[in-house]
């Protein structure tokens, strides 16, 4: 019931009670159990405890001290029997009301333990404070400044008497001695003789990193653009919650249109969180942003702790404007903030893979609600569950529907594939690609060639018995790696030299089959020789700056082919590409997941803005072996409505999402029948728990999950599918508690899922 009260926002008890009452606080800690545990304030903690800080206190087996969340305060309701807070962890509460609200939230929305989400929140950096150092802070105040008047002191030692004369405040030891020129020797006989002051103390992390001075102009906008960012000031003026779908085609000018309502935010003192996925977070992105901005915090997943926690305290002390990251910035802490913008909606990072298994987009939601500020979802490919929201009036929709400056939509041909005789004889580029690379690279245009598979040869082949080499602890087949002279498996990261012989019959005739981006790259080098070429994966680029670099020799023409996967395919803004080719469009057609045609629609969509940026022009080749496909087909037309609403209806015949949500319950293990047997029982217990409570969910399985094994883990999976979350919600509340596995088996619920491996 508490929590539930926390939720409404109703007046929060330690907002009503006297200080001296709330001698009681609830404790939540990084377990997963979804209670909230109760706790005496010794009195000299009572003034200085408050709801979002975090505390020692002893907690499970042996009361060992944990650190634990204080999420509200009171009267005790019984002192006997209760444990003590120990002391703090630190001396202010790291999260405001409103976080504390919006993690419980997650925590209900995501079917998993407040103090779970609460750890997710607050970065280690933070937690641990890292980059803060004790310092020796010196200082002078009147009482000493007349006590040394007169005094004949050695040049050094008056030297560092003038600097701390000058500073009205501390100084660092450090600086101190820099602008005496000094060691600290004078400094300390200065101590010595009482004539200046000494404390410690705990830096602060550094500024925020300086934007150029110089201001990139305002771009002209369009009328559309003119059109959506009006309706977006109206929301800002009127401080509420509401939530924009910015339909636009890739190169409509998205951007600038956050750019300019960032801008009125940013008028008003207050901050704005920019979410984009983590593999759009390039030098470029972080450029355009920095050129407008003062102050522009970027949190990507490379940052250091220390780093982190620096960022955290600028963003807190409301020293920043404009906070750029990826998924979790979405819990950044600005203290005003008035606007928040998801672009690249439909990017299947924002949603977490682990607990919690929280999908951005949705947070940011609730967020702005509870915050009441407007929330921005970018797309030239919106997710059918955000286009569905639009559609019905639950969100507003702004349409971009032509490029900037009148440019058209490039044309895409679609190539069937299947009869293709370069292709027959094993090469990725078939006979019409190859044709209109020549031809855009001899009139000097620059080609970009798409393949979303890493690696080699994807599949080891085993002519004798007809399987696949897969990976010795997962339902993976492993990638040949011809740089590395091994093969991957691209699940667990296990490696080995390649098999001489099949591991199932012995047989030494493996095949290397298909053809991944390092084996395009070859192909590449020797039919385009004479053009200069470049590769983009994650393979190519592990070392720092190597990503800025590729992109920039590409930029200056350089390098006349870029080929790549999903690194290339979106965001980049080059004028002078005039050919794009998609290698294979069914690589993700076929993989098992509800999804498949929206993500082939998708990619061809997004790959094919990669050009016609400019007057050149520009055009794109699908390969394909499946020309018929409907999301291939309105892909090539440019047509995201109709593949929309075709695929909508497709989607309520099947009763999928968005229609439907579902809750995923995967179970795993190391012994496969310990780990059916769990599934079966808990699958059992779900479907009893809805017969006795007639709840209209829907039990699908259980089943070997996609990728029967991981990491050497058996896996088993069921689903629950409703029309409504609500019935989801309040069945797991009822069978949560029972469900423990028993011995070596585990499971996780995954709410929403999107990887349905
Ligand atoms: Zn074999
Ligand atoms: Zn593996």
């Amino acid at each position: 019931m508490k929590q539930q009260q926390l939720f409404e926002r109703e007046p929060l008890p330690w907002e009503l009670a006297d200080q001296d009452d709330l001698a009681c606080a609830q404790l939540v800690f990084n377990r997963p159990v979804d209670k909230a545990f109760d706790y005496l304030v010794p009195d000299h903690l009572r003034s200085q405890l408050q709801p979002g800080q975090r505390v020692k206190a002893p907690f499970g087996r042996g009361d060992r001290l944990a650190v634990g969340y204080c999420v509200g305060l009171e009267r005790p309701k019984r002192g006997e029997g209760l444990k003590s807070v120990h002391s703090l962890a630190e001396p202010r509460p790291l999260l405001t009301a409103h976080m504390l609200t919006l993690t419980r939230w997650i925590a209900d929305r995501y079917l998993c333990a407040w103090g779970q989400v609460l750890e997710t929140v607050v970065p280690a950096g933070v937690k641990n404070r890292a980059g803060t150092r004790e310092v020796l802070m010196l200082q002078l105040d009147a009482e000493l400044r007349a006590a040394s008047r007169g005094a004949k002191l050695p040049p050094k030692q008056a030297a560092v008497m003038k600097v701390l004369e000058a500073a009205e405040k501390p100084l660092p030891l450090e600086q101190v001695a820099r602008q005496a020129g000094c060691g600290t020797a004078p400094i300390t006989a200065l101590r010595r003789k009482q004539f200046i002051r000494a404390f410690a103390e705990r830096t602060e992390p550094l500024e925020p990193d300086a934007s150029p001075a110089t201001k990139a102009p305002n771009l002209i906008l369009n009328a559309d653009q003119t059109q959506a960012l009006e309706r977006i000031l109206a929301a800002l003026r009127e401080q509420k919650y509401r939530t924009f779908l910015l339909f636009g085609v890739t190169g409509s000018g998205k951007t600038e249109v956050y750019i300019r309502a960032i801008e009125e935010v940013v008028g008003y003192g207050r901050q704005a969180i920019v979410l984009v996925p983590e593999i759009s977070l390039t030098p470029q992105t972080i450029r355009r942003f920095r050129s407008r901005f003062e102050s522009v915090a970027v949190l990507h997943s490379h940052l250091s702790d220390a780093e982190r926690h620096r960022h955290w305290q600028q963003i807190a002390a409301g020293n920043v404007q404009v906070v750029v990251g990826a998924r979790s910035a979405v819990f950044a802490p600005t203290p005003h903030l008035g606007l928040i913008v998801i672009d690249e909606e439909h990017e299947t990072s924002f949603k977490q893979d682990t607990t919690p298994r929280y999908h951005a987009r949705e947070v940011a939601r609730k967020r702005a609600e509870l915050e009441q500020v407007p929330l921005i979802l970018g797309s030239a490919t919106p997710t059918l569950e955000s286009w569905r929201r639009a559609r019905e009036g639950t969100d507003e929709l702004l349409r971009l529907p032509r490029r900037v400056a009148g440019l058209p939509m490039p044309p895409v041909v679609i190539v069937d594939v299947r009869h293709d005789p370069m292709r027959r004889r094993g090469a990725a580029i078939g006979r019409a690609l190859h044709a209109a690379m020549l031809g855009a690279l001899e009139a000097g245009g620059q080609v970009i060639l798409f393949l979303n598979l890493r690696g080699f040869s994807p599949v080891l082949w085993c002519r004798a018995c007809g399987v696949a080499v897969k990976c010795p602890h997962c339902d993976v087949s492993l990638t040949w790696h011809k740089e590395r002279r091994e093969v991957l498996c691209h699940s667990c990261d296990h490696h080995q030299p390649p098999p001489t012989a099949c591991p199932s019959c012995g047989d030494s005739g493996i095949q290397y089959i298909g053809v991944g981006t390092q084996r395009l790259e070859q192909e590449v080098r020797s039919r385009f020789s004479r053009y200069s070429c470049a590769r983009m994966d994650s393979d190519s680029m592990r070392k720092p700056g190597s990503h800025d670099r590729t992109l920039e020799a590409f930029r200056l023409g350089e390098t006349r082919i870029l080929l790549g996967t999903q690194m290339i395919s979106k965001g980049l803004d080059f004028p002078n590409v005039t050919l794009v080719g998609v290698i294979d469009a069914d690589t993700v057609l076929h993989q098992p997941d509800l999804r498949a045609s929206e993500r082939t629609f998708q990619l061809i969509a997004q790959v094919a803005g990669r050009t016609g940026r400019s007057q050149k022009g520009g055009r794109v080749l699908v390969q394909t072996s499946c020309p018929a496909e409907p999301s291939i087909l309105k892909a090539s037309q440019h047509d995201y409505a109709g593949f929309a609403e075709a695929e909508l209806e497709h989607r309520r015949q099947m009763k999928a999402p968005p229609l439907e949500h579902l809750v995923r319950v995967i179970v795993r293990g190391p012994d496969e029948n310990a780990v059916l047997s769990e599934a079966r029982r808990l699958a059992d217990l779900v479907r009893a728990a809805i017969a006795a409570q007639d709840l209209p969910v829907r039990v699908l399985g259980p089943a070997p999950a996609p990728v029967a094994r991981l990491k050497g883990n058996h896996r088993f999976h069921f689903q629950l599918s409703s029309a409504s979350f609500d019935y989801l919600q309040q069945l797991w509340r009822t069978v949560h508690d029972e469900l423990k596995p028993a011995g070596t088996v585990e499971f996780t619920v995954d709410v929403d899922p999107i990887n349905l491996r």
